[in-house]
């Protein structure tokens, strides 16, 4: 049984970095989804310069630079600043998570638009310093992609001219108001959360837990709102929606991913490079760690997309490395009790076949299982430079096997006779 993985209950900043095995892990703190080219390039020379030039878009969209040090730090953060990518202070950097809707095609609402204005009321707002810093914030416009699979603490839904504002662990019920007041009303309910919580900081960590504890109703009293019941038409993301040549609604897009989610800093430079010939100004982040290129036509996306793959981004939705989900391990995470990227590529044929569609295998370097803490169909927990396999389970489960190399774990898979039929969907 491996030693119980520490929760540190917050998430890395620009002036809160983690220290991690590689050094300090510092987050650029993007509000919403869009990214501009000239942000992209500066962050790339960041992390060539500053760090040591890989980068991990996060399940928040939010880009990570590795491998900064004491000494590189300050530059690192002033030149976060210039490019419009650093909080005030560490306590507004903390409180401002905010997810949006990376496109908004045939919606009223711009949603990077609301995203800031949200943004500047929370930031605003002093009491709203002491909310968790994985406490999360949500804004979907209703286009496609939807963020219906992306779990929040507090949800902007747009429903016509208004927004549905919803609380997680009550998604059967919402607060329905104009875009102003369902701003008002989300930063009501987070300061409810606040005062709720009192005395129980650590067991009522996220809005979930609170909801499961007392209802919804203590808050909406708290907060002076009313709920009526709601069912979402938000639609859910699909790796299909996003990667390759596509035309969604208005919208002409390049979609791409990284080969087992790790982007290096030079490829971010010529990813750049290769938008800007055709014209465009930014990118959009997605929370299922892949980039956006909008384009004015879809020759100009596939233009990009063929680029894309030439410099090994990964642009069809069918490429079997999308099916392997890996946590950074040893050395970047100290917690890790083994190495989880190197060799991936033998087990994604057999992540592949287990998948159907989602995530059919996910390496973990210990048993907190940060990149995929819900079952999947083959989960590897690294032991001492070998595996343990769990099978639909979690990194937390009892293994069926132990002591396994990745180049052992197809046959495994087969004389286990684990199939796609026998998995729970990843
Ligand atoms: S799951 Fe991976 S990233 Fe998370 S604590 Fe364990 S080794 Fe570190």
């Amino acid at each position: 049984m491996q030693d119980a993985p520490e929760i540190k209950g917050w998430c890395p900043g620009a002036l809160t970095p983690m220290e991690s095995g590689d050094g300090l892990l510092m987050r650029a703190k993007i509000v919403g989804s869009r990214l501009s080219l000239t942000q992209l390039s500066k962050i790339a020379a960041i992390a060539l310069d500053c760090g040591n030039g890989q980068i991990d878009l996060s399940q928040r969209a939010q880009l990570q630079i590795r491998g900064v040090t004491e000494t590189t730090l300050a530059a690192a953060q002033a030149r976060l600043k210039s490019i419009g990518l650093l909080a005030p202070d560490a306590a507004t950097e903390s409180r401002l998570n905010i997810v949006a809707s990376p496109l908004a095609n045939s919606t009223s609402f711009d949603a990077n638009e609301v995203a800031a204005r949200l943004a500047r009321a929370i930031a605003e707002d002093q009491a709203l310093k002491a909310l968790p810093g994985k406490f999360l914030f949500l804004v979907d416009v209703g286009s496609a992609p939807g963020l219906r699979d992306v779990g929040a603490d507090i949800r902007l839904e747009a429903r016509g001219a208004q927004f549905a504002v919803v609380l997680d662990g009550a998604r059967d019920q919402a607060v329905i108001a104009s875009p102003a007041a369902a701003i008002d009303a989300a930063v009501a309910l987070a300061c409810a959360f606040i005062e709720l919580r009192a005395g129980r900081a650590f067991e009522l960590r996220r809005m979930r837990a609170l909801v499961d504890a007392m209802g919804a109703e203590p808050l909406l009293r708290a907060s002076g709102l009313k709920s009526e019941p709601y069912c979402s038409n938000c639609r859910q993301g699909a790796l299909s929606d996003l990667l390759g040549a596509h035309r969604i609604g208005e919208n002409f897009l390049a979609g791409l991913a990284a080969p087992f989610g790790r982007f290096l800093a030079q490829d971010f430079a010529d990813l750049a490079d290769v938008v800007s010939r055709e014209g465009a100004k930014e990118l959009r982040l997605t929370p299922w760690r892949t980039i956006l290129a909008p384009t004015r036509s879809l020759e100009q996306a596939a233009r990009v997309v063929g680029a894309a793959r030439a410099l090994g981004f990964i642009v069809d939705a069918a490429d079997a490395r999308l099916a392997v989900a890996a946590c950074p391990g040893a050395p970047e995470c100290s917690q890790a009790k083994g190495p989880t990227r190197t060799g991936l590529d033998a087990i994604a044929s057999v992540a592949k076949a287990l998948s159907r569609g989602g995530i059919g295998a996910h390496v973990s370097g210990c048993a907190k299982g940060c990149a995929k803490p819900s079952a999947t169909p083959l989960t590897l927990v690294a032991n001492g430079g070998l595996f343990d396999l769990i099978h639909n389970g979690a990194a937390s489960d009892a293994p069926a096997a132990t002591g396994l190399t990745l180049g052992e774990i197809a046959d495994v898979v087969a004389r286990h006779g684990m199939t796609e039929a026998s998995c729970p969907r990843g």
